[in-house]
């Protein structure tokens, strides 16, 4: 258990409005609260405009959080 490894972000297109504004987490799309945190850049472009954003989670206990398995 390093805790370095990082779950990738889903892509901006799959976000919400809400999600990509970082009012809610790009997991489960709850609110964040007092154990939000960021979770990385959602990663996305529409031509040649960058649409990646940082976007947060609800924190280390979010049900839909990928499992932190790391690489083998
Ligand atoms: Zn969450």
């Amino acid at each position: 258990m390093t805790g370095a490894w990082r779950p990738q972000p889903p892509p901006a297109a799959d976000l919400t409005g809400w999600q990509y504004l970082g009012w809610r987490c790009c997991w489960c799309a709850g609110l964040l609260e007092r154990d939000a945190r960021s979770a990385g850049r959602a990663e996305g472009h529409c031509g040649a405009h960058d649409l990646s954003v940082e976007v947060y989670e609800c924190g280390p206990q979010c049900p839909k959080r990928p499992v932190e398995t790391g690489p083998a």
